[in-house]
């Protein structure tokens, strides 16, 4: 088990024991999580949800190299054949490879549901394998809420190649 340290955030005692998951608003998140949350709010604006009615944006703190960082985002990209479908997590990861940005340092998901929503397995596995270290910031678009995690908690034995 993590524990992170945190002067803003509580341990949220609502999710699961064996990972802590900080809770806390907005007005806690810095500068950039809060331009990363401006830019999630954004994209969830154009995302394409005509099946599940389900809008996400996502928002990614990427570097290219070491020191240049950029933030890419997202929306969710359904299909009526809902293979195709996108996670608008994997379309703002998507983005930042496609620029040369190949390390994650964080994620910001938006949605439009109640409460904040953690990524989709398959995302989780995707931000890892280029964050290993990234922190998952989880919002919605009704309140202020914020759930804050290590990708590492959210993925335990993720899949590793080599
Ligand atoms: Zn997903």
């Amino acid at each position: 088990m993590v524990v992170f340290e945190s002067d803003m955030f509580e341990p949220s005692k609502a999710l699961s024991r064996e990972v802590v998951i900080l809770e806390g608003s907005r007005s806690d998140l810095s500068v950039v999580e809060k331009i990363m949350l401006k830019r999630a709010l954004d994209s969830m604006k154009n995302a394409y949800a005509p099946y599940s009615h389900y809008k996400v944006g996502a928002a990614v703190l990427a570097l290219r190299g070491d020191r240049v960082e950029r933030i890419f985002s997202g929306c969710n990209v359904e299909n009526a054949a809902f293979s195709p479908t996108s996670c608008a997590e994997v379309s703002a990861i998507d983005a930042a490879v496609s620029n040369g940005f190949r390390k994650i340092k964080s994620v910001l998901v938006v949605t439009d549901s109640k409460l904040p929503e953690a990524p989709c397995g398959r995302c989780r596995q995707k931000i890892i394998e280029l964050g290993k270290n990234a922190e998952v910031i989880m919002a919605s678009s009704r309140n202020k809420k914020i759930l804050k995690a290590k990708i590492k908690d959210l993925l335990p034995h993720h899949f590793e190649f080599f």
